[in-house]
């Protein structure tokens, strides 16, 4: 073997080759089953064929690269002299199982073949040798319809058929009640099957067997089973499946023996017990095929304490060695216990925390490895919004899924209309507003429902961002639905759902679902408490929220926000009794007519002002001017023109050329951001005057004020400056005014790629960064944030794009731009302060980059402050966790040459 790769690596009583840490090369199961044995666990010996070696046989068309087949076949000596039988000996015989296995868990996805090595005249000899010919039958026709089914792709039902047909001939219920000579039979009846379906005998050679069935397993990473679940769970980067080969242990050589699962403690409660169920007298997938019922584990105490004795002292083991909730596999074979896997159990997200904080208690393990390890940052969204009952509705209920925009789980009746919302939330009823897409004017009645629902938009379009800012469950971009507001209806293939109808909506997956569904409500228990206060303790990136109202501040200081990181002041133009001076100021034909409609509109700006930084006393609050496009304060329906008009004491003829003249092709390029800010200098003045203002006020009264005065959408430093001229001015002015003044910043957004690559020009006048990411994407990408959906899916499918960069930020590209302007803007100013306020300020693995990157401060919304907080605390830990494991893979490489 000297020179060539090493692919295969042994386990068992003599050698164990594998440990924990190389679960990238042998997958879990292999990495768990040499490490077991290093532990002294009872595992049956066997080996583990590398992903390496599986890399190489996709690549080559099931072509295995040098040396494999020769390390296979030492491998099997290995468990030959373990086991002390013979592969394909007819006296003597070993059999094996074939089993896949990923560096991640994929539960079910791929495929496992039990009991090679059996041929007709293998099975004589195993007669002779167990004196149990209904166990040897059984085992083989088995073996027959897994092989056939596995590596042949022949239907396992054609095999369940057959077995439904012996039982009938035979009047028996149960497949245990069928006898040796039944089972026999059945074994003839399936080679026959195998034979018909693939022209071919069955193999009767065992080193045939083996190779073919490492191949299947091999090849079973690219079923469309197991591309889907990666999918869905976004497990990118690895190279395939590592293959075990493992001596067989029985658990259907009868009464004395049986094969289960158990979880070392309850997955979906938390509680700490056993928490599982067996079969007696079955194999392995008896439990999972669901044809017998299973048996509670905790009935294993009764009908053999001495192995549920030594299941549990193994359970303390392996959840004291691995420090997690365990979820094992084990078969019992004549009364003797065999544990056949162990990894790490998926949970719910009240059984993570309720075990994290459990097992830093029991001393297993501390307060850091608990943050780090046991809690993910879904499972605190999963505590904190709403969910649906697990069985509450089923697949076919579901009429379409869009993006998951703002997770929680939200029923309620179909409205289409946001002023009807609005009058069934004073009427006490719950409701979905259903837009094609959500523009300012409806935030009225997007507040007043209980979840929102959009065909178009993708993750940052202003439903998306509204409702997340608020908590609230959305499902943006559904394209599965096509709304008609002249009908009151929407459409999804050919069923109708019309207003008044109810539907159920998962902000977290992205389903709408026909119909009433029942809701599991959110709680905070103790142990949620525990928790959170150890994560809150550590020391981290500080995490802000993106809050436009008082009552939004508030929200965020109860979670602990570190300041506010965006104040989007646009969103305080549509409260009540506003958007009229907001109309006002557009309408003006002259500078002085806008300066009376802003004089108006500016003692709501102050209170809106005041209300945050008392809320946030003593924390900094970034308070963003003007920034979208003025046509979104203007009507669009006929019916709210003629309303509006009215309400301005206007013609509607002029209101529609006002429209009309701000219309314009590409929005988002267009009249926004500062540029509004210098073309009309009389809006920022307002707006600083407020901001300046408010602030003098709350310090009179003795709140601790920070302002911080962020610009929008610069590309230029000129017109930074340009802006920042105006708001000392005006801070200036109101300081001689009062006799009195306050310290405040003036900062701005990074969201124009040119901005990026200028940041060292910009650092010299700027007293903070905020990147914009929303925008920064959208330019950089050249993607519209509100069109993106109609191909992004594609491009996902494609694997064009490994995610949605609206979601998860790309460091490859927007990163970069975000590398690049912190470098050039801290080489100007050591100390300049830089955050996220964008969306991704809420996205896990966009908060460890902004941590990588050295950033002050992440921004998100309240709600997803403690995630946020989390994700943080986690991007600081695996830090020093990353270069440990580093050191720990390379070593392993290096034992390897
Ligand atoms: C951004 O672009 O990232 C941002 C926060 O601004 P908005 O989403 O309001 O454009
Ligand atoms: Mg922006």
């Amino acid at each position: 073997m000297s020179g060539s790769t090493k692919y295969v690596y042994s386990f068992g009583n003599s050698i164990t080759e594998g440990s924990k840490q190389m679960k990238k090369l042998l997958g879990g199961k292999g990495a768990n089953l040499s490490e077991m044995c290093s532990l002294g666990v009872p595992v049956p010996p066997g080996f583990t064929l590398s992903t390496e070696a599986c890399k190489h046989s996709l690549k080559n068309r099931s072509e295995w690269p040098t040396g494999l087949l020769e390390q296979v076949y030492t491998g099997i000596l290995h468990i030959e002299k373990e086991m002390r039988q013979q592969y394909g000996d007819e006296a003597n015989p070993l059999l094996v199982s074939v089993r896949s296995g990923a560096a991640v868990s994929m539960p079910g996805m791929m495929d496992t073949i039990l009991n090679l090595g059996m041929n007709d005249k293998v099975v004589e000899g195993l007669i002779k040798k167990t004196e149990n010919p209904r166990f040897v039958y059984d085992s083989y026709r088995r073996f027959i319809d897994m092989f056939g089914n596995v590596v042949m792709g022949i239907s396992h039902n054609l095999f369940e058929q057959e077995i439904d047909y012996m039982k009938l001939e035979r009047q028996v219920k149960e497949d245990v009640e069928l006898s040796a000579d039944d089972l026999l039979e059945l074994s003839c009846r399936f080679k026959k099957i195998y034979k018909n379906e693939t022209g071919e005998d069955f193999p009767e050679d065992p080193k045939d067997q083996l190779i073919y069935a490492i191949n299947a397993v091999f090849e079973s990473w690219n079923n469309e089973r197991a591309v889907k679940y990666r999918k869905i769970n976004n497990i990118k980067g690895l190279i395939g499946t590592a293959v075990t080969v493992q001596a067989m242990v029985f658990g259907n050589m009868g009464k004395d023996s049986g094969t289960g699962v158990c979880f070392t403690r309850n997955p979906s409660t938390g509680e700490a017990d056993l928490y599982g169920e067996y079969l007696i007298n079955a194999q392995g997938e008896d439990v999972v095929a669901g044809i017998r019922t299973p048996i509670l584990i905790k009935d294993l105490a009764m009908k053999k304490p001495r192995v549920y004795e030594d299941l549990q002292n193994i359970c303390l083991q392996l959840e004291e060695h691995y420090k997690d909730m365990q979820d094992i596999e084990f078969t019992i074979q004549n009364g003797q216990l065999f544990i056949l896997q162990t990894r790490n159990g998926k949970r719910t997200g009240h059984a993570a925390v309720k075990i994290a904080v459990d097992l830093v208690n029991e001393g297993i393990v501390d307060r850091k490895t608990a943050i780090r390890d046991l809690v993910e940052p879904k499972h605190l969204e999963q505590l904190l919004h709403p969910q649906f009952k697990s069985d509450s509705f089923d697949e076919d209920e579901i009429i379409g899924t869009g993006l998951a925009a703002s997770p929680g789980a939200a029923v309620g009746k179909v409205v289409f209309d946001p002023q009807k919302a609005e009058e069934a939330k004073e009427n006490g009823e719950a409701v979905i507003l259903v837009r094609i897409e959500t523009s300012p004017e409806d935030v009225g009645g997007m507040a007043s429902a209980e979840g929102i629902l959009t065909a178009r938009g993708g993750m940052t379009s202003h439903a998306a961002v509204v409702a997340r800012g608020w908590g609230k469950p959305c499902v943006a971009g559904c394209h599965d639905i096509v709304v008609d507001y002249n009908r009151n209806i929407f459409k999804s293939g050919d069923i109708t759902v019309s207003e008044g109808d109810w539907i159920s909506l998962d902000g977290t997956t992205g389903n709408v679902i026909l119909g009433k569904k029942e809701l599991e409500k959110t709680t905070f228990n103790p142990d949620y408490k525990t928790f959170i206060s150890w994560v809150y303790e550590e020391e981290v990136m500080a995490v802000r929220a993106n809050a436009d109202t008082p009552e939004d501040a508030e929200v965020a200081r109860s979670y602990g926000a570190a300041g506010i990181g965006l104040t989007r002041t646009e969103h305080m133009f549509f409260k009540p009794g506003r958007i009229n001076y907001v109309r006002k100021m557009i309408m003006a034909e002259n500078e002085e007519d806008r300066k009376t409609a802003l004089d108006e509109l500016l003692p709501f700006q102050k209170e809106d002002f005041a209300g945050i930084f008392e809320a946030m006393d003593g924390l900094p609050v970034t308070i963003r001017l003007l920034d979208p496009p003025l046509h979104e304060f203007l009507p669009s329906e006929p019916a709210e023109i003629k309303k509006v008009a009215h309400d301005l004491g206007i013609s509607e003829e002029k209101l529609i050329d006002k429209i009309n003249l701000l219309k314009e092709y590409n929005p988002m390029l267009g009249h926004r951001g500062c540029r509004l800010g210098i073309s009309y200098p009389e809006i920022t003045e307002m707006q600083a005057r407020a901001i300046i203002e408010a602030a003098c006020e709350l310090q009179e009264k003795g709140v601790e004020v920070l302002p911080e005065i962020m610009i929008p959408l610069i590309g230029s430093v000129e017109e930074f400056v340009h802006q920042r001229k105006i708001i000392d001015r005006v801070a200036e002015e109101v300081f001689s005014e009062i006799g009195d003044s306050v310290e405040y910043q003036v900062g701005t957004m990074i969201e124009i790629p040119r901005a990026a690559l200028l940041a060292g020009k910009i650092a010299r006048e700027a007293d903070f960064f905020s990147f914009g990411t929303n925008d920064l994407t959208q330019l950089t990408f050249g993607f519209s944030r509100d069109d993106v959906v109609k191909f992004l899916p594609q491009y996902l499918d494609m694997e064009i794009l490994q995610n949605d960069p609206f979601q998860e930020l790309d460091e490859d590209g927007v990163g970069l731009l975000v590398q690049t302007a912190t470098e050039a803007g801290r080489n100007i100013k050591g100390n300049l302060k830089i955050g996220i306020c964008g969306e991704h300020g809420g996205d896990p693995k966009s908060i460890a980059f902004a941590y990588k990157t050295g950033l002050n401060y992440v921004s998100c919304s309240p709600f997803r402050i403690p995630i946020a907080h989390l994700a943080s605390v986690q991007a600081t830990l695996s830090n020093v966790e990353m270069e440990e494991s580093k050191v720990t893979e390379l070593s392993a490489v290096e034992s390897i040459a």
